[in-house]
């Protein structure tokens, strides 16, 4: 059997798929509680059938450690909510690009706190310039983060069950 459950965060917003194996054992470990059962799967146990979870939902947040977010394009774009940091357009992540602030050409480095999320055509419009020479302002400061933002999960809609709708805050891929 081949069913993924939805994982939701505390605040009952998508935070991941995964497959239903290890859902079960987060359930058993107390890490997560049943949202909504699947309506047409079931697990075989040693006695009787058990429903299949379909959405979980994360009951707290464990110890929270510092992490050291790993440097890469789709946490820039996690951490910037896949906004472009001019305009402010939200986009999938394949019409996102990232920006240095501060363009190489002048010095400007390669860091979280120099580079943003950008769309395509921002990113054309300011080019080889500051965001002062270009006009433009950033929408906030960029940052380094301390823990790794939710990414949205996205999948193509046939294989998404019927109980995931209601948690499903973006538009789905068609
Ligand atoms: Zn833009």
């Amino acid at each position: 059997m081949n069913a993924a459950v939805l994982v939701l965060d505390v605040g009952m917003r998508p935070l991941r798929v995964e497959p239903w194996q290890r859902a079960i054992c987060d359930l058993f470990l107390g890490k997560v509680e049943v949202v909504e059962y699947s309506r047409d799967r079931t697990i075989q146990g040693a006695t009787r059938e058990w429903p299949l979870p379909s959405v979980v939902r994360i009951v707290r947040h464990f110890k929270r450690e510092k992490i050291r977010v790993k440097f890469s394009r789709i946490n820039i774009y996690a951490r910037d909510s896949f906004t472009c940091q001019y305009c402010g357009t939200r986009c999938v992540s394949e019409d996102l690009t990232f920006d240095h602030v501060v363009p190489r050409s002048r010095g400007g480095r390669t860091t979280w706190e120099n580079v943003v999320s950008c769309c395509v055509p921002c990113n054309r419009a300011k080019a080889d310039r500051t965001p002062a020479e270009a006009g433009v302002r950033l929408r906030s400061r960029p940052r380094k983060p301390t823990y790794l933002p939710s990414i949205t999960v996205r999948l193509s809609s046939p294989n998404i069950p019927a109980e995931w709708a209601p948690y499903w805050t973006i538009t789905l891929d068609g």
